[in-house]
């Protein structure tokens, strides 16, 4: 394969039907994201979201782009700012790992850290002063751009349609910002009204009532409700405690061969949760959003 720009590399992953032990003889698909360039699934989000930005006319040559973030979606920002030449900063908590910001910094994006008792809110806040004091900036702004889901729902999920070829029985994803979960579960839905749709955050998440906390999932987990969950149908919001994550984590590379990130071992531990309950043969299909390589200084195999 010759290409010219590694923006060509981004989407058309891989579907792997994992070959694990499943209830009911049921199957469990995975998209494996890790395959874009920048790591992660958030490649697709940032190149959907700048190329939105300019044809909306909010980016010129000149604008300095602002985006706070868990750390996937600054590369996915940077990697394509950087082929339009754009200043970048990215607004992140400083819990968030050590690999995913030199990255960001790798790329050529300005880095400004918040403090982690902050949370996201504290990114965002921050975000919008940077941005109120530099004249032609741009924040676009995930936790409430339509693009965000938009993205999704116009590659990955059509994706898995192509991928696949049979109808599929459940979706399961976790929700950071919500943009995966809801772009895809809507798309999904459209195609077939008969396939559930399952939203996975940590405990320390707020979706299913329980209280605000830290946790070690990274990249899934919401404080808020994102506000794309009000045009999407959620069939069942399952909570998986830290150790069952990365419970799944260790065994995805054990037996599969396959370095995930903790939001990934959630996604899974959540997949079999749901074989459990569903008919004999079911088609589950999630999404495994990164690596674990971006995880090595947080011991994410100790
Ligand atoms: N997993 C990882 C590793 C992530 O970085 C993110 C985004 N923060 C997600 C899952 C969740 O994706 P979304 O923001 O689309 O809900």
């Amino acid at each position: 394969m010759l290409i010219q720009s590694v923006s060509q590399l981004i989407g058309h992953t891989p579907l792997i039907d994992l070959q694990i032990d499943i209830p009911n003889h049921s199957h469990i698909y995975a998209k494996l994201e890790m395959f874009n360039p920048g790591g992660s699934i958030k490649d697709r989000l940032g190149q959907y979201m700048i190329q939105d930005g300019i044809d909306r006319g909010k980016i010129n040559d000149s604008t300095t782009i602002i985006e706070p973030t868990a750390g996937n979606t600054g590369i996915g920002v940077a990697l394509t700012t950087q082929q339009h030449g754009l200043r970048t900063i990215l607004v992140v908590p400083e819990k968030f790992s050590f690999e995913k910001q030199q990255l960001m910094k790798a790329l050529g994006a300005e880095l400004i850290n918040t403090p982690s008792e902050l949370g996201i809110k504290g990114a965002i806040k921050k975000a919008r002063d940077i941005a109120a004091n530099i004249e032609n900036s741009y924040v676009p702004m995930q936790f409430e751009n339509p693009a965000n889901p938009a993205a999704y729902y116009h590659t990955l999920a059509p994706e898995l349609i192509e991928d696949l070829g049979q109808p599929i029985t459940a979706f399961v994803a976790g929700a950071g910002s919500g943009g995966t979960f809801a772009g895809i579960a809507k798309y999904l839905k459209e195609q077939n009204s008969a396939t559930q749709t399952i939203v996975v955050e940590p405990e320390g998440s707020i979706l299913n009532g329980g209280p605000a906390h830290p946790h070690r999932t990274e990249g899934i987990g919401v404080e808020f409700v994102p506000p794309f969950f009000k045009e999407v149908q959620i069939d069942q919001t399952l909570t998986i405690p830290d150790q069952a994550a990365f419970s799944q984590v260790k065994q995805l590379a054990r037996t599969q061969g396959l370095f995930v990130g903790s939001s990934s071992g959630a996604a899974l531990a959540a997949s079999l949760q749901v074989a459990e309950r569903l008919p004999q043969n079911s088609r589950i299909v999630t999404v495994f959003p990164d690596s674990s390589e971006r995880y090595m200084s947080e011991h994410i195999y100790d």
